[in-house]
């Protein structure tokens, strides 16, 4: 089975296992897990940060994020389809009390300056405290120049807002931008990172910023029935992970070039957008879109929508399988 839905579809390979098999472990709640403990000191030292939390899912974190940033009657900027605001079945506002404002993305996937500008609320009864700018990288399968995010957080922090960093594929982003991670986390408060997409990891992500900051994360975490106990057997998957599968997202990136490339020459087919990291989008919907979709199916090759995601399971060898299997269904349909 070839399965491009997502980069979360990644299984463990035999070195992780074993990696998590041979792990040191202790009761994560006491602090005493050390597999856990190094992997979040890991991941905050890369992204240049004070500490680090390990959490379930980066819905979890970015929730624990939100939390920890904004009181009941804050508010939050984010874009409209940011993780944060449509993907994580309005959280913050269910749990927290938490306004979202959900501003649009331009195509490069910024939020305009002058759009958060406009809705930062000045300090009046009528609004909501706004408190937090939220933003992501890779957004879309894009990245977000450094240009921007410095201009972004620079106007936010004008105003004394936080900044949060989405970075459920930040590392995708810095391989992209060929800089170092921090480089990316820098004008940040606080980063969420994903060690279960293309870092290929069964589960967990990491929350790093400031060490008050992550204390206030680490009781949201609990609250939320997220203290794990021998958690560093799910810990030791990520340490593999960024250990062994960042600098191969070069690979991911390249192989979704290269199938970008040969989808685009197939009659019938193009793209909705050129290819920058791991994501091709397709410019196809409706009718061929599904039958598109059961074709693949017969041909083993699981998609989901105009969405195809490149990751660590899927070879260059693959690669032929998929676009012979497009060449075939767009022969069919002429
Ligand atoms: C996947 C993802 C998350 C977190 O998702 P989980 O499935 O909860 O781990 C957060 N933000 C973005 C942009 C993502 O792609």
């Amino acid at each position: 089975m070839i399965d491009l839905r997502s980069d979360t579809v990644t299984q463990p390979c035999a070195a992780m296992r074993a990696a998590m098999l041979e792990a040191p472990l202790g009761d994560d709640v006491y602090g005493d897990d050390p597999t856990v403990n190094l992997l979040e000191a890991t991941l905050a030292e890369r992204a240049g940060k004070e500490a680090g939390l390990f959490l379930a899912s980066g819905t979890q974190s970015n929730l624990c994020a939100l939390l920890s940033h904004c009181g009941r009657g804050d508010e939050y900027i984010a874009g409209q389809d940011a993780h944060t605001y449509q993907y994580e079945a309005g959280g913050a506002a269910v749990l927290g009390g938490i306004q979202p404002q959900p501003i649009p993305w331009n195509e490069r996937g910024e939020l305009a300056l002058q759009d958060i500008q406009r809705v930062i609320k000045p300090d009046d009864i009528h609004f909501a405290r706004t408190k937090l700018l939220c933003l992501e990288n890779t957004v879309g399968g894009k990245t977000v120049s450094l240009d921007y995010t410095h201009q972004a957080t620079s106007l936010a922090r004008n105003h004394n807002l936080n900044c949060h960093l989405d970075g459920a594929r930040v590392f995708n982003a810095a391989e992209k931008l060929k800089i170092d991670v921090k480089e990316i986390c820098q004008p940040f408060d606080s980063i969420s990172i994903c060690l279960s997409k293309g870092l290929g990891a069964p589960a967990g992500s990491v929350l790093v910023g400031d060490a008050d900051f992550i204390q206030r994360a680490r009781r949201w975490r609990k609250m939320l029935g997220g203290g794990m106990r021998q958690a560093g057997i799910l810990a030791a998957a990520g340490l593999y992970a960024l250990t062994h599968n960042v600098a191969r997202l070069a690979e991911d990136h390249e192989n979704a070039r290269v199938l970008g490339e040969a989808l685009s020459k197939i009659p019938g087919f193009s793209l909705a957008e050129p290819v920058q990291t791991n994501m091709v989008f397709l410019a196809l919907e409706g009718d061929p879109l599904s039958a598109l979709t059961s074709h693949l199916a017969e041909h083993r090759i699981k998609i989901s929508g105009a969405r195809w995601v490149l990751h660590k399971d899927v070879s260059a060898e693959h690669l032929k399988t998929i676009i012979t299997a497009c060449e075939a269904f767009a022969a069919e349909r002429r």
